[in-house]
């Protein structure tokens, strides 16, 4: 663990599935930071959704009655002593597994791009970071949650390599999802993620790039952190 006491703020963006949330993780955890996994905020408005039926078997939403509902969505992230992790609820119950679902990914990005819950969940995300010691990976942390973090991290990785880890994960839990079903579910919310008029999937300009298609997880560790000390003693020389 690190003995510099300057904290600062690290975002972390990509397309979906590059591995964001097991580096910010890995990250947060060495440097006994706060993580927030900001698309499980977004997964668990979805699920909502799908509970209270405010999205039609034809995928259309019913935005004005989930916007009237917003007030009680109730999202936070409790820590599991049993998982080490730190996990979602909504409205008090545990969603961590259900919010990861296949039902929920084919949704998730349409209900991010309303405008009316980009505003609720940026709001409670930059009210996090004002603490500062804060991890949070997304799309629009480094341009939107947080402009001003120290540290950028902007993560690529091929749509084919990022599907087979999405589909792995999901036959962890037991889905019984198609590989070809995951590749598509991965490129049409990226697709729509960088299209959309809210808050799009952009690089920040002085975001650091990680293309980590042929990297293992020791060496996307090592990489962020090299970056992450160095940042620690310029902000450390300057305070
Ligand atoms: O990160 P994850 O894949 O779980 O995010 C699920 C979805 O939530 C994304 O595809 C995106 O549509 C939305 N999202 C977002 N802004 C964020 C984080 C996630 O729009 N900061």
């Amino acid at each position: 663990m690190t003995s510099v006491k300057t904290k600062i703020n690290i975002a972390i963006d990509g397309y979906s599935s590059c591995g964001k949330s097991t580096i910010a993780k890995s990250l947060a955890k060495e440097l006994n930071y706060v993580y927030i996994d900001s698309g499980a905020m977004y997964r668990a408005v979805a699920l909502y959704a799908l509970q209270h039926n405010l999205i039609q078997p034809s995928g259309a939403i019913d935005e004005a009655a989930l916007e009237k509902a917003l007030d009680m969505v109730l999202i936070n992230f409790r820590y599991n002593t049993e998982t080490g992790q730190n996990e979602t609820h909504l409205n008090g119950m545990n969603v961590e597994k259900e919010i990861r679902t296949l039902q929920v990914s084919n949704h998730v990005s349409r209900i991010a791009g309303m405008k009316a819950v980009r505003q609720k969940l940026v709001k409670i995300q930059k009210r996090i970071a004002e603490g500062k010691g804060v991890v949070m990976d997304g799309r629009d942390i480094g341009t939107v949650v947080m402009p001003d973090a120290e540290l950028k991290f902007f993560m690529v990785a091929d749509a084919r390599v990022r599907a087979q880890r999405r589909y792995d994960e999901l036959r962890s839990y037991g889905s019984d999802v198609q590989f070809e079903e995951v590749l598509g579910n991965v490129s049409s919310r990226d697709e729509y993620d960088s299209s959309r008029t809210h808050d799009p999937l952009r690089m920040a300009p002085d975001a650091i790039i990680i293309n980590n298609t042929a990297l293992t997880l020791d060496e996307q560790f090592d990489f962020v952190m090299n970056h992450v000390k160095r940042k620690m003693e310029d902000v450390s020389n300057v305070v």
